[in-house]
């Protein structure tokens, strides 16, 4: 079907009752301005802490202050906002970060996207299955902290922001680290760490949306994150890099963007479909909406994956007034939280919204 045939059927349909909503952080502003750029209603659940932030957008029409994102999982709390705006929830890091998947995967609300991949996104185990059956490269997985042999980068589970994380190059550092981790409880045990050989080369994060209406792929951004503290190091002359004893942490503070040689372009297509083949094969329905592939660049202009992202991620906040990428597919300027708004009034207009929401 193409947008002839959309805009078409879209004439008739109320989409300023539809209402799509989001929990305040993450990349909120961006999915309800882009909502309401299609027409949407748009409901915020925010924190209470947050509220006068968020009021100041005139594209919010409604916002329900919460104390606790953890209150969303409260099955009242839910029916009430089903009966008062029947949302569509649109995911993103926040919702992941908070909530254990047993949660998520109870909430009633219609999840945009496929909340069952959700899991394999958090779960370091799966994540690097569905990785594996997409033939992505990527760096090795160490099982035991015996077989550190040379440069590796230490993980905590879960979306947490590059938060925790530490180089190693041997046993007795690994250990020294993980015993602060603990001390600080911020793990239990070692157990909670994950080990992978350190892929050197320059960040990339690439930012995809796949339609399973149009079966099409669209790449609509690309970024690099701004870590701190390991963009801050190379800041300092090498002696005092040593002397001042700086372990690098890895915590996002924000995103930069990027284009590609054109030339990479083809290779970064094919890992996107091959996410999209793998995900459909492995966790059905798929990969309904955006996804991110995340990793480096080397020397040889190689792709090494670390990471994906099963949801939007907070790299296209770059792009509400669309990207590089996204101004060669679109006319209008397509942020991904346009898009998705774009994709649920396609689907309504289809009748098609079982394939895009869960
Ligand atoms: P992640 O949470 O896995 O996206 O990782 C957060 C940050 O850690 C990334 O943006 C990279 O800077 C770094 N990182 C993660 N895994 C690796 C790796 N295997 N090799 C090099 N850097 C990595």
């Amino acid at each position: 079907m193409n947008d002839q045939n959309f805009a078409e059927r879209n004439f008739d349909l109320d989409i300023d009752k539809q209402t799509v909503m989001t929990l305040g952080s993450h990349c909120s502003l961006q999915v309800l301005k882009g909502a309401k750029d299609e027409g949407f209603n748009t409901l915020l659940v925010c924190e209470e802490k947050r509220f006068d932030m968020y009021k100041r957008f005139k594209f919010i029409d409604n916002i329900v202050s919460i104390k606790n994102f953890k209150e969303i999982v409260n099955k009242n709390f839910q029916d009430e906002l089903i009966e008062k705006f029947s949302p569509i929830l649109i995911p993103h890091g926040t919702l992941i970060s908070t909530l254990n998947m047993d949660e998520l995967e109870s909430i009633k609300i219609p999840i945009f996207g496929n909340k069952w991949i959700l899991r394999w996104e958090s779960d370091r185990m799966l994540k690097q299955q569905l990785m594996d059956e997409s033939k992505l490269p990527s760096p090795t997985q160490i099982s035991s902290k015996n077989a550190i042999d040379g440069l590796c980068i230490v993980k905590l589970h879960g979306a947490a922001g590059g938060k925790g994380y530490f180089l190693v190059t041997d046993k007795k550092g690994f250990e020294e680290q993980a015993q602060k981790l603990i001390k600080s409880h911020i793990i239990e045990s070692e157990e909670n760490l994950f080990i992978q050989k350190y892929a050197n080369g320059v960040p990339v994060y690439l930012q995809y949306f796949y339609s399973p209406i149009t079966n099409e792929l669209e790449l609509l951004g690309i970024d690099r994150r701004y870590e701190t503290d390991i963009d801050a190091i190379g800041r300092i002359p090498s002696k005092y890099q040593i002397s001042s004893n700086i372990e690098p942490s890895y915590t996002v503070v924000g995103n930069i963007p990027i284009v590609l040689r054109e030339s990479l372009l083809p290779e970064v297509y094919t890992m996107g479909e091959r996410f999209v083949e793998a995900s459909r094969k492995l966790v059905p329905p798929g990969m309904p909406g955006p996804f991110c592939i995340e990793g480096v660049y080397d020397k040889n202009a190689n792709f090494v994956a670390f990471e994906f992202s099963a949801r939007i991620v907070a790299g296209t906040n770059l792009y509400v007034s669309g990207s590089p990428y996204s101004d060669l597919l679109f006319d209008t300027p397509m942020s991904m939280g346009r898009r998705i708004s774009l994709e649920i009034k396609r689907a309504m207009g289809a009748s098609k919204i079982g394939l895009i929401t869960t």
